[in-house]
């Protein structure tokens, strides 16, 4: 079996599984409490925060541990909007974000907040025209992301840093960056970004932990009360073993990122060079994308019927994202990029990892080959 699921989930490095099951044996004890093993656990849990400050050019007391992106997103869209209400009640996202930005928007929506979904042109990428016009005095954020989940489009962040800081320098960004940490670089100062979060088993870290960078000076209202921990932005008792694991992959990706980028373009090239080549197939993610995910979509079947025959072939990979693949409704990110319903409804992704080589790029598109010339028949006799 090849794993081409990287989008949706990582396979956890070594070392952060080792690291993950020496601190719960040896360093279960609270971080709070007083006594020396309590102590032990916070020094831990402090150098981890260090490490993963380090990671993203940040000042620790910038770092917030969660549970992951889903909360990092809500914690940064409806805690700013909680807090910021009285500067207006309107914020600025785009048609392509991950449900976790989405769905937000659509709760604050019904809350009584404006917001303006921006479009994106036919590879995905934001309009930086809209986003100009979308700007103003009552804009309490904008959300927008680092590298789309579906096609892997790259988003210019640094464009949009700037706009958004001329039209209303009291404006927040946000940047929901998943999917771009550790595979494409990342600069926050460059981008002007105020929040930003992050979720570790995207970058072979342990599942349940995420980071959300909050710049100094910035304020959230707590979506979770309680105690103090995590300077009040997150009641709970912390994550120890989850924290230094997670600070584990961060430096871990943080420091391959540039190898990595280097030999899934490489990859990618011959992936691209391949799909061009099989009738019936159309690529959604562009030259420009980001090198680690890769979207076609094969009209007239449904996107389960290919990954099924993937699958027996012994390629894994999936449909949209990980989240809605489970839903038979067309992508709203190819939707929102002028697909057809045909094309938005028969999506397939294929997505990186660092395990990786040249010669696994020439096997899967044997595979898909066949896969595809199997299939032939099954559209044409459903008169697609
Ligand atoms: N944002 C993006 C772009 C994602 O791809 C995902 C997960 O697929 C998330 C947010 C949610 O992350 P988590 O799985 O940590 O909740």
């Amino acid at each position: 079996m090849i794993y081409w699921d990287h989008a949706a989930t990582t396979p956890p490095f070594d070392d952060v599984v080792d690291t993950m099951a020496e601190v719960m044996k040896l360093h279960y004890a609270n971080p709070s409490a007083l006594h020396r093993s309590g102590e032990a656990a916070a020094k831990l849990q402090k150098r981890a925060r260090e490490v993963c400050a380090a990671a993203l050019d940040v000042q620790p007391d910038e770092i917030i541990f969660t549970s992951g992106a889903t909360e990092g997103n809500n914690m940064a869209i409806k805690g700013a909007a909680m807090q910021y209400s009285s500067r207006g009640k309107h914020i600025v996202t785009t048609g392509i974000e991950h449900p976790s930005v989405y769905e937000c928007c659509r709760q604050l929506e019904t809350l009584g907040w404006e917001v303006t979904y921006l479009p994106v042109d036919a590879e995905g990428v934001v309009d930086l025209a809209a986003l100009t016009e979308a700007v103003r005095k009552d804009t309490v954020l904008v959300s927008i992301m680092h590298v789309n989940n579906e096609t892997g489009a790259v988003q210019p962040l640094a464009d949009v840093g700037r706009i958004v800081k001329k039209r209303n320098p009291r404006t927040l960004l946000h940047v929901d960056g998943v999917q771009g940490f550790g595979k494409v670089p990342v600069s926050l100062s460059g981008w002007q970004a105020d929040l930003y979060s992050l979720s570790a088993h995207k970058f072979n870290g342990p599942r349940g932990m995420g980071v959300l960078y909050i710049r100094q000076g910035v304020q959230l209202f707590p979506l979770i009360s309680g105690g103090s921990q995590e300077s009040g932005h997150r009641a709970g008792t912390e994550n120890v073993a989850g924290a230094v694991a997670m600070s584990k992959a961060m430096r871990l990706s943080r420091e391959n990122q540039p190898e990595l980028y280097a030999r899934m373009t490489e990859i990618r090239e011959l992936l691209l060079q391949g799909i061009r080549k099989i009738p019936g197939l159309v690529l959604n993610s562009s030259e420009q994308s980001a090198p680690h995910i890769i979207h076609f979509s094969y009209p007239g079947l449904k996107p389960e019927v290919m990954v099924h025959a993937l699958e027996e072939m012994g390629m894994l990979v999936s449909t949209k994202s990980a989240c809605s693949s489970k839903l038979s409704e067309p992508s709203r990110v190819l939707l929102a990029m002028g697909k057809d319903m045909e094309a938005a409804s028969s999506g397939i992704r294929i997505s990186l990892g660092k395990e990786h080589q040249l010669g696994d790029a020439a096997r899967l598109i044997e595979v898909l080959a066949k896969v595809c010339g199997n299939l032939r028949p099954v559209i044409e006799r459903e008169g697609n």
